[in-house]
């Protein structure tokens, strides 16, 4: 199983997504990839990593266990991450959603709706839930 960490940009045109990515890679020391999504021209989907292959694996702990209610994702990912979500954060008036999951897990996330302050709290401190897809709306 294989560990994807999903971005999305609600109502920002995919025409930016490389420079959004690029841009995002660069101050946060991780991987900003955009992710082809079905036809879906309004809003910019990524996915986020370490390594320039491959998946969102190696951010996890070693205990880190699929049935848990949260991701245990390691301690010196965490600030990169907030640093990612910071910079996605800044680029869309309309909200952000994220979400960690194995790929090709088929159970429907349950939808939080949090601020963006609070995502960015629950990514910086390592909670974020398994199952779950995070809005944010401001
Ligand atoms: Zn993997």
């Amino acid at each position: 199983m294989c560990l994807a960490l999903y971005v999305e940009l609600v109502g920002v045109s995919t025409d930016k997504a490389e420079e959004i990515a690029a841009h995002c890679s660069t101050i946060s020391d991780l991987i900003v990839r955009p992710a082809v999504s079905s036809g879906d021209q309004a809003n910019c989907h990524f996915v986020v990593v370490e390594f320039s292959e491959g998946c969102a694996c190696s951010m996890l702990a070693e205990h880190a266990s699929p049935e848990a209610p949260t991701w245990s994702l390691r301690p010196d990912v965490l600030p990169k991450l907030a640093s990612v979500l910071r910079c996605l954060l800044a680029r869309t008036r309309s909200g952000v959603g994220l979400e960690a999951a194995w790929l090709g897990d088929d159970d429907e996330p349950t939808e939080v709706r949090v601020s963006s302050r609070d995502l960015l709290a629950v990514v910086a401190e390592g909670g974020i839930r398994t199952k779950t897809r995070y809005l944010t709306a401001t």
